[in-house]
């Protein structure tokens, strides 16, 4: 039975990056090895890594004066380095979740932050609007999308200081003003590639403005001159993801995905609504993610949470249990996700809440 896979991350990729990278596996671009044993500095990857990065530039649009970077480390590294190469005295950070809350605690040791906002007495279950940003911050810090708590920032704010975004779950999912960003990066394994991959998107502007020494791996203005080949790269993901990217220009870019994702999440979101089992985690329909939709059993029903499980684990739906911190149901309906699995989940809802007296 096929699967339908709603795993948070990492999570579903195309069939087309599936089926294409297992067959690099075996034997990569004619060269009658596999990617997994091929030198990065081969005249095969070099082509591999530099399409992936001229598609990442085209299918978001990318301003001059920016460089796309891959990286290692997940976006937990980025957490640090974003401080390490930026902040001289002063950060602002939106507390929107756990991932903007570890981004906080990794600069904190690099300077003064301030936490302009925070949802977290409510389980962050809505984007604080209304707060003010000090205008001597280096730079202001948000999560675009809280793959926990299924909240989503999707306008690209206007503010005065440079602005860096981990974009880690919504990355290619919708068109994003970039010349808006001075660094948006992202661990890939959520709508991109399999893990092992971190991109970042950074205004080369932005660098040389710190005193401190910054060790050479962390430094991005070693990997903007090495051109992301400054050590060895995740060879294997970088080629997956130039898949996912050829796949996505294929259908219609960031236009046709941000187009599909409302279609799907319109979808579940107004199940939810109507189906008497079940509820929304976040009140305010305009926070609302499309990337990750959490929505819990209403009191009365709350003894058939775990039946329901089992219900849809049946159906062959994998990756439907909420975060431990939120609990109830997370579906991720990432790009590669097909609206066949939302119609599914839908459709399973309506025949469990038949079955409810
Ligand atoms: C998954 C995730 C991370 C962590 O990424 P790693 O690559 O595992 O470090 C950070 N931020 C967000 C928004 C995420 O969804």
């Amino acid at each position: 039975m096929k699967k339908h896979n709603f795993y948070a991350g990492p999570s579903i990729l195309p069939d087309f990056t599936v089926k294409n990278t297992a067959e690099a596996v075996i034997n990569f671009a004619g060269t009658g090895l596999s990617i997994l044993e091929i030198s990065h500095r081969s005249k095969e990857f070099e082509a591999v890594i530099n399409e992936a990065q001229s598609l990442f530039k085209e299918i978001l649009s990318i301003p001059e004066g920016y460089h796309v970077l891959f990286l290692g480390g997940g976006a937990s590294t980025q957490f640090a380095m974003v401080p390490f190469n930026l902040l001289n005295k002063k950060a602002a950070y939106l507390n929107t979740g756990v991932w903007a809350g570890k981004a906080m605690k990794e600069a904190q040791g690099f300077g003064e932050v301030v936490e302009v906002a925070s949802s977290k007495a409510s389980t962050y279950n809505y984007i604080p609007k209304g707060y003010s940003i000090p205008s001597d911050a280096d730079y202001f810090h948000i999560t675009t999308n809280n793959t926990i708590y299924g909240t989503e920032i999707r306008e690209d704010l206007d503010i005065n200081i440079p602005l860096v975004a981990d974009m880690s779950s919504d990355i290619f999912s919708r068109p994003v003003d970039v010349s808006k960003y001075a660094i948006i990066y992202g661990g890939a394994q959520k709508n991109l590639a399999p893990a092992g991959l971190t991109f970042v998107v950074i205004r080369e502007d932005i660098l040389g403005k710190v005193e401190r020494h910054i060790p050479t791996m962390f430094n991005y203005k070693t990997h903007i001159d090495g051109g992301s080949m400054f050590n060895t790269p995740p060879v294997l993901p970088i080629f997956a993801a130039l898949q996912t990217l050829k796949w996505l220009k294929e259908n219609g870019g960031v236009l046709g995905a941000q187009k599909r994702n409302i279609a799907k999440a319109g979808l579940l979101y107004q199940e939810i609504e109507r189906n008497k089992l079940f509820k929304s985690t976040i009140p305010n329909v305009a926070d609302r993610s499309l990337m990750n939709v959490c929505f819990v059993m209403n009191e009365e029903f709350m003894a058939h949470e775990k039946p329901f499980l089992d219900f849809v684990t049946a159906k062959g739906m994998v990756g439907l249990k909420g975060h431990r911190s939120v609990g109830g149901f997370r579906a991720s309906l990432y790009n590669a996700l097909p609206i066949e699995s939302v119609e599914a989940l839908v459709k399973a809802m309506q025949d469990f809440e038949k079955s409810i007296k």
